[in-house]
């Protein structure tokens, strides 16, 4: 497919945010270029969904595609600490919505969603990296490198949905370091042939190693499952290993797993990132929005990656559109609050793990269901529902359960 040299919209990346933006505002009819600077199918982490995303997959006409793709159903969270573990289930959140998600390898999601957009009529361009963004008044002109060679498109609204890339906020140094302090995380996908005797796959585990280290378990339907540690860099510099040999080694010190996973292969070399907390002072400028990782992307604690990304997108798109059509937007109203709102919740739960403080309510021995309710909601992405009391007064009630049960020794 060439590519448009005039469009309304140019879209930066074609993961979830990118596809979801693009589609929407196709829908809607804005003309809309994709720019991808990988080849699809491409690995990304991010695996397991929250219920959420389904709200915006749903309205960007994309569900049907994911249901087809027969990924691992995930219906809620369980959290394991020594010998204490802490279920939540969807289907008890206190916030009307999906119930339900899915555990997906990315490459097969993001293309599932690419690819279905490109069904749509949505012109994606492959292999086709930014090099360089010029605003004028009313368009910007973006330069582009394709295998065969650079080429410009001119468009009226720029939507940087380019995840770690941060194609905006590099190029116009408007990156700013987050407050979270910097982790790593070590992982891999992993054989998982003993999962029936261990582990229901409809849901992910969350498992505290040690004060400042946890690890995912992210079953998958295709009968392999996710496996990382996420801690202090330092914890990991310890080993001296090949990565592979060190997550062997990790797995080993952690008794919920060892036996599940000491014969199993590795698909392949267990990846390393690190460092991923940072943000922009602003989400939006002039002809540009910015949407998903781009934005700012806290931890993976919680799964709230893909979410926001899909929300972001979601919401950035219909301002985008008003914009196009000559409407008063209030961007940092509508938008930048808005996301900061969704995030700064998150946030405080992110917090709140890393000190400990959940952990206190994940794993009192007397749970009170209708708060354990509230704080799934909030496990499920309804991080904006200020009907519930652990989303409204999020820090003030996190923290004041947590003293409760403390006091009461119920932790
Ligand atoms: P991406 O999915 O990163 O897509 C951006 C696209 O833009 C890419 O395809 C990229 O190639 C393209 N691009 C980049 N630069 C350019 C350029 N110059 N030109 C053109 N295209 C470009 N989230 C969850 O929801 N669940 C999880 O379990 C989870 N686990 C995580 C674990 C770890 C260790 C980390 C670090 C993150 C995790 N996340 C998780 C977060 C998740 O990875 C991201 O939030 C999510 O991928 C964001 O989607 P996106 O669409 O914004 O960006």
């Amino acid at each position: 497919m060439s590519i448009l040299n005039e469009v309304d919209v140019l879209v930066i990346g074609a993961g979830p945010s990118g596809s979801i933006a693009a589609s929407i505002m196709h829908q809607n009819g804005l003309s809309v270029q994709v720019v991808e600077k990988m080849k699809f199918p491409r690995f990304v982490i991010g695996e397991s969904l929250l219920p959420r995303c389904m709200e915006a997959l749903e309205e960007a006409k994309l569900l049907d595609v994911v249901k087809q793709q027969g990924f691992q159903q995930k219906d809620g969270a369980r959290f394991v600490k020594g010998d204490r573990k802490c279920d939540f289930n969807f289907s008890q959140q206190f916030t009307p919505g999906w119930k339900w998600t899915w555990q997906v390898p990315r490459a097969d999601f993001d293309t599932a969603l690419a690819s279905e957009c490109e069904k749509m009529g949505i012109n994606i361009a492959y292999e086709t990296g930014v090099t360089d963004i010029k605003f004028h008044n009313d368009h910007s002109i973006t330069t582009v490198e394709t295998k065969e060679g650079f080429k410009e498109i001119k468009a009226k609204f720029i939507v940087d949905g380019s995840g770690y890339g941060r194609v905006i906020p590099r190029m116009f140094g408007l990156e700013r370091a987050a407050k979270l302090p910097p982790k790593k995380a070590l992982f891999c996908h992993i054989t998982d042939p003993k999962r029936a005797q261990v582990h229901e796959p409809n849901r992910i585990i969350a498992i505290v190693h040690n004060p400042s280290t946890w690890i995912w378990v992210i079953p998958f339907s295709n009968g392999n499952t996710s496996v990382g540690f996420v801690g202090d860099p330092d914890f990991f510099d310890q080993f001296e290993d090949t990565p592979e040999e060190q997550l062997r080694a990790l797995i080993a010190t952690e008794p919920t797993i060892a036996d599940r996973f000491v014969d199993a292969d590795f698909v392949w070399e267990p990846r390393v990132l690190q460092s991923w907390s940072v943000t922009t002072d602003s989400f939006y400028g002039d002809g540009y929005v910015l949407t998903g990782n781009v934005t700012e992307f806290l931890d993976p604690i919680f799964s709230s990656g893909v979410t926001l990304a899909a929300v972001s997108a979601q919401l950035a798109a219909h301002l985008v559109i008003r914009t196009l059509k000559g409407e008063k937007v209030d961007w940092q109203k509508e938008y930048m609050d808005k996301m900061m709102q969704g995030i700064d919740v998150f946030r405080t739960y992110v917090d709140c793990w890393y000190d400990g403080t959940l952990h206190e309510i994940f794993f009192t021995p007397n749970p009170r269901e209708d708060i354990k309710g509230q704080i799934c909601s909030v496990l499920a992405g309804y991080v904006w529902d200020e009907d519930n009391p652990f989303v409204k007064n999020h820090e003030k009630n996190v923290k004041g359960l947590a003293k409760y049960l403390a006091a009461t020794g119920n932790n």
